[in-house]
């Protein structure tokens, strides 16, 4: 009994430390720090148990933007086809039929966008720290987002205006969609020497197998 609770013990242990390694990508927008912002946003992702291991403040570059954009080769003709669709579910008329012209034109808006003010670019660590900090973040169009969520908490902007006003929707943050989509983020935006391995102190009642240390 004790050799399988051990056994299995270690197993949970080694699962627990390796998901505790998981990195996401985050990018305060200028919108975000503009609304003064920066503190809350960081205190959503602190309290939830989240560690903050890479911070950097700066007006990026728009040639960095483009890159960001399309890391994903296929990106630009997803969201050129998902906002076609939102043309015509609102009865516009899309500037053109073709995707990619519109992902295009998507990528310029938001290299304005992005490149108007300062942005805090951010590394978090911790178990499932993707689809948790896209669940504080919130869905893309603050509009629809979900109540309690950060877009849907602190900002209105929809596609509807961000359209008809011909510029990005601003929509506070960016967070990585996926595991992947964070380990080429953060490879573009940190060198290696920037992110910083270490110990919180709390780590050890969010994934210690045994809890023992805490009786005196
Ligand atoms: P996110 O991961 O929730 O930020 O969303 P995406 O990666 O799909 O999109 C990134 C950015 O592209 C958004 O913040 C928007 O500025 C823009 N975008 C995405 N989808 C649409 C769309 O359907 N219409 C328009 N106009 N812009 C979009
Ligand atoms: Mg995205």
């Amino acid at each position: 009994m004790c050799a399988f609770l051990s056994t299995h013990g270690k197993k949970i242990k080694d699962m627990a430390s390796e998901s505790s390694k998981e990195r996401t990508f985050v990018i305060i927008k200028p919108d975000g720090v503009q609304r003064s912002l920066i503190g809350e946003v960081i205190k959503r992702f602190e309290r939830v148990g989240l560690k903050l291991v890479g911070l950097r403040f700066e007006v990026p570059e728009a040639g960095k933007i483009e890159e960001h954009y399309t890391l994903d080769p296929k990106w630009k003709e997803n969201v050129g086809t998902k906002a076609i669709e939102s043309y015509k579910k609102k009865g516009q008329q899309p500037p053109s039929e073709d995707p990619i012209e519109i992902g295009n034109l998507v990528v310029e808006r938001l290299k304005k966008y992005m490149t108007s003010g300062p942005v805090v670019l951010m590394a978090w660590q911790g178990a499932h720290s993707v689809e948790l900090i896209r669940k504080l973040v919130g869905g893309t169009e603050p509009r629809s987002s979900d109540v309690g969520t950060i877009r849907g908490d602190y900002v209105l902007d929809s596609y509807m205006m961000a359209d008809t006003d011909d510029r990005a929707i601003r929509n506070l943050i960016h967070a990585s969609g996926s595991v992947e989509e964070a380990t080429q983020e953060l490879a573009l935006w940190f060198g290696e020497e920037e992110l910083v391995n270490y110990k919180l102190v709390q780590e050890g009642i969010l994934y210690d197998v045994n809890l023992d240390g805490i009786l005196e």
